[in-house]
């Protein structure tokens, strides 16, 4: 057998076409786009006024099963996805989250495909990009020294200093920022309070980057973002402080999207990551509407399973998008079915058709979830070498019994070669199932209703248990009149419960929400269901140990 190549190997072999090149296949206007370097650019937002009137492109939402640590390789299948539907001559364009440092220096992994299916220039996308996060990391920033300036200035917005909900941000693992004080020193360097960091990618102003339709929408939302709270305990927003037209000059740049290339020279757009717990996982609304203007169809991604990611994609993206996806593809691989069905992680390479039978159940329950929207679907099966042929004959033959077609989809190894069976079945589907998409629950209804809608619905669960924390929080947001907003639930992507060990498909459980917290700017309302790690550490033996740089300027060890 050959040798197997690392990510970035393949990445660094492949030949890639200016990005002027790729900005033709688009027939995007000259004045449309500027280069950053020779293999990115970012699009102007006139791109979208100026296709107003254009039909859009199919949009196809790749998910997948409940996230296990056998890898289940979502970004691989939607660029694999994207190369192969260019491979059968369709205009494709793929829309992709931007990776955060944080998770790359610390642990395996990043967020722009693997094998034969990548986005290039991969060093490129998992360190500076194109500046985004280091804007939004800014932006944050901003206004946190704008806030502690005010309350140091005099306070007349009578700020509780013990209130403030507003924290500062870095693009990193850093465990020791978790909890700070800030303001120590005497009466000239501020008011002395406690506060803390957040990773960039679980900013709201990331979360609004995402959601935002246009320059003034983002302007709008960042007015709406609550701070603090005064001695009244109102609440204290930008808008307040009056600083929301700082905040949207520092992003005017990064609300563009970035253009790149996946390895075989096809469009791709990456734009905005946002955390997939206490924001909802999924790249900027902007990329992914302007991939549907600029291609006839976009392969797009949510973060986690589609319990998460998924859900959040159709009940808060494609909302204020007034988007409406063409297909699901729901990504599956035997590996981690077969720990749904209880294998341990070094047993994954014997096979067991048995215990992948009793697994199979996670993914039935996506799929059910994905019919619940009034979708289309098609699994993916993302074929490991190790996986046999009895073990994908039998996820297919399960598959079929409920109805729903399981391809063997081989991009990982092949690229878009490996896609086409795949990408032919998403071109029939589109053109011959119905779809009668329908967001889960309308907005008028109550936060609690909208919560038990999804436990019952999406999770499987029997019904919610409300701390009385939960409670009286929700009480508060209604007489706010925050309660017509969407729900963003913040739960263990491991489990469809609320417990990360019940892996396949628990039943009999019910969700316990918390605590709530509202991201008004954003414009949902975030349910917490257990705790949610804002700012991740890292791990005892760090990505970053085995990185470094070749004397010619060559990334080594990224991946
Ligand atoms: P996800 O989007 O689900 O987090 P990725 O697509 O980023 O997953 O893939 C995670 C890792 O798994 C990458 O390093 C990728 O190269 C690897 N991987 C994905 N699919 C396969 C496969 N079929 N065979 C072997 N490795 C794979």
């Amino acid at each position: 057998m050959n040798e197997v190549k690392s990510d970035i190997e393949i990445a660094q072999e492949c030949t890639m076409k200016p990005i002027d090149e790729i900005v033709e296949q688009l027939k995007v206007a000259k004045e449309d786009w500027e280069p950053y370097g020779k293999y990115k650019a970012k699009l102007s937002l006139d791109v979208l006024d100026r296709l107003h009137n254009k039909q859009d492109g199919k949009i196809i939402l790749v998910t997948a099963i409940s996230p296990t640590p056998a890898g289940e390789g979502k970004s691989t299948v939607t660029v694999g996805l994207g190369q192969a539907l260019s491979k059968i001559g369709k205009n494709s364009i793929i829309a992709l989250r931007e990776p955060s440092l944080g998770p790359c220096m610390g642990i395996k992994g990043g967020a722009a495909g693997g094998g034969y299916s990548q986005v290039v220039p991969m060093e490129d996308i998992n360190l500076h990009f194109t500046g985004d996060f280091h804007a939004i990391t800014t932006a944050h920033n901003a206004l946190s020294a704008l806030l502690d300036n005010h309350i140091h200035q005099g306070n007349h917005l009578k700020i509780d200093v013990r209130r403030v909900v507003w924290k500062r941000v870095v693009d990193l693992n850093d465990r020791a920022l978790r909890q700070v004080v800030v303001g120590l020193g005497g009466p000239i360097q501020g008011v002395p309070r406690e506060s803390g960091f957040d990773i960039t990618v679980a900013s709201e102003i990331m979360a609004i980057l995402c959601l935002a339709n246009n320059l003034k929408d983002l302007k709008e939302r960042l007015a709406r973002i609550v701070i603090a709270y005064n001695f009244e305990q109102q609440p204290v927003t930008v808008k307040d402080l009056g600083v929301e037209g700082a905040l949207t000059l520092l992003l005017k740049e990064a609300l563009k999207p970035n253009l790149v290339q996946t390895l075989e020279n096809t469009p791709a757009l990456i734009h905005g990551g946002p955390f997939a717990n206490i924001a909802h996982g999924c790249n900027s609304i902007i990329a992914t509407k302007m991939a549907a203007k600029l291609a006839d169809y976009v392969v797009t991604e949510a973060g986690f399973g589609a319990d998460l990611g998924a859900e959040k994609f159709l009940n808060i993206k494609a909302r204020y998008a007034n988007i409406k996806p063409s297909l699901v593809v729901v990504v599956a691989t035997i590996r981690a079915l077969k720990m749904h069905g209880g294998v341990p992680k070094d047993e994954l390479k014997k096979e067991n058709v048995a215990a992948l039978q009793l697994g199979i159940d996670n993914l039935l329950k996506h799929i059910d979830t994905i019919k619940s929207f009034g979708l289309p679907l098609v699994v993916a099966v993302n074929k490991f070498i190790t996986d046999t042929d009895a073990e994908v004959a039998a996820l297919q033959e399960l598959c079929k019994e409920h109805g729903v077609e399981a391809v063997l989809t081989e991009v990982w190894e092949k690229g878009g070669e490996g896609g086409e069976a795949l990408a032919q079945k998403c071109v029939t589907l589109i053109e011959e199932e119905e779809n009668n998409f329908e967001h889960l629950y309308h907005l008028n209804v109550s936060i609690m209703e909208k919560i038990e809608t999804i436990a019952k619905k999406v999770y499987g669960a029997d019904g919610v248990d409300f701390a009385p924390k939960a409670k009286k929080q929700i009480a508060q947001f209604e007489k706010e009149g925050w309660g017509e907003l969407p729900i963003c639930m913040a739960k263990t992507q491991y489990s469809l419960s609320d417990d990360p060990t019940r892996l396949g498909r628990p039943e009999g459980f019910t969700i316990t929400v918390r605590e709530l917290r509202p991201s008004i700017g954003a414009g949902f309302i975030v349910a917490l269901t257990g705790d949610v790690m804002t700012m991740p550490g890292l791990p005892k033996q760090p990505a970053a140990l085995r990185m470094d740089v070749s004397e010619d300027g060559k990334a080594i060890g990224l991946f």
